[in-house]
C-alpha cells in the first residue's frame, strides 16, 4: 500500500497513483464517519463490502450504457479506476423523504416524494457541504449548463435503474448521493459517474419491514452496521447465501 504515491485521502477511501497514466487505485477503508467527520469509528469489513457492492453496481450501470470510472477490482479492498477531474458538487437523488430534507422542509421520514427530487451540495468539508442551486453551480463555473444537464439526466437514469434493481431484491432505494467527473481522452471530454455507490452513500430500507440497511445504522447508533451491509451484499448475490464465511470472511481478508 505504501509503495504507491497517495494522490488523495478522504474519509472512507484513499486514492493511489495507478499502474498506467490516467488510472488510479481506489482503496476502501473500514473508517466510518458522520456529521462531517465529528463522529468516527471503524466498521470491520465495511471497506471489503463497499468495494464489492460498488463494483457490482458500477458494472451493471456500465452494461446499460452509463459510463463510469470503474475499470476492474484488483483485490478485496482496491479497484482500478479512470482518473477524472471531480466536479465539486454532490448530487443527491431522493425518492422518499429522509435525512436532511425532513428537517429542512418539515416532511415526515418515509413520505414518498411526488417524483424523484435532485438536490446539489457544494463539496466542502469546511463549509459542511452546503445545499446549492443550479444557479450557483453554473455562476461559479463548477459545471457549465450543458454539463449540468448531462449530470441531471444521467442521475435520473441511474435512479430509474437502481430503483428497479433494489426493488427486485426487496429493498427501497430511499435516496443516494452521486459524484461525477470529467474524463479526458485525446481531444474528447466526457462527464462520467465516479466515486462509489454503496450503503455509505445510499439509504436502503427493507421493503417489508423498513429496516435500515445503510449508514444510518451508524449515524443513529442503531447497531448492526456490518450485518446490514452484508445483507445488502447477500441480496445482490455478491456474498453466497451462507453468509460472509463463504467469502472467506470479510474480516479475515483485510
Ligand atoms: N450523502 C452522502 N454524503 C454526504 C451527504 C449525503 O453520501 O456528504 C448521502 C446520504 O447517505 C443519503 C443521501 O446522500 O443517502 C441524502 O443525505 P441527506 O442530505 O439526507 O444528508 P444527511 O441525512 O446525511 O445529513
Amino acid at each position: 500500500m505504501t509503495r504507491r504515491r497517495r494522490v488523495y485521502e478522504g474519509k472512507a477511501k484513499v486514492l493511489f497513483e495507478g499502474p498506467e497514466p490516467g488510472t488510479l487505485v481506489q482503496y476502501f477503508k473500514d473508517d466510518a464517519t458522520a456529521f462531517n467527520g465529528e463522529k468516527k469509528a471503524t466498521v470491520t469489513g465495511k471497506g471489503v463490502l463497499n468495494n464489492r457492492i460498488s463494483e457490482h453496481l458500477m458494472t451493471k450501470l456500465a452494461e446499460i450504457g452509463i459510463q463510469n470510472h470503474f475499470i476492474r477490482r484488483l483485490n478485496m479492498r482496491e479497484q482500478l479506476i479512470k482518473e477524472v477531474e471531480i466536479i465539486p458538487v454532490e448530487v443527491i437523488i431522493r425518492n422518499i423523504a429522509a435525512g436532511s430534507i425532513c428537517k429542512r422542509l418539515g416532511i415526515a421520514e418515509g413520505t414518498p416524494l411526488p417524483r424523484p427530487i435532485i438536490e446539489y451540495c457544494f463539496k466542502s468539508d469546511e463549509l459542511n457541504d452546503p445545499l446549492v442551486s443550479e444557479e450557483h453551480i453554473t455562476a461559479f463555473g463548477w459545471a457549465n449548463p450543458l454539463e449540468l444537464d448531462d449530470i441531471m439526466s444521467q442521475s435520473l437514469r441511474v435512479n430509474d435503474f437502481l430503483l428497479g434493481l433494489f426493488a427486485g431484491i426487496g429493498i427501497r432505494l430511499v435516496d443516494f448521493k452521486l459524484e461525477f467527473g470529467r474524463f479526458y481522452e485525446g481531444d474528447e471530454m466526457q462527464i462520467i459517474l465516479a466515486d462509489e455507490i454503496s450503503p455509505d452513500n445510499c439509504r436502503l430500507w427493507d421493503a417489508a419491514t423498513n429496516k435500515k440497511l445503510d449508514k444510518d445504522r451508524f449515524r443513529r447508533d442503531l447497531g448492526g452496521v456490518e450485518d446490514a451491509y452484508q445483507e445488502v451484499a447477500r441480496r445482490l448475490g455478491i456474498i453466497p447465501e451462507g453468509g460472509p464465511g463463504d467469502l472467506q470472511g470479510t474480516t479475515a481478508i483485510q
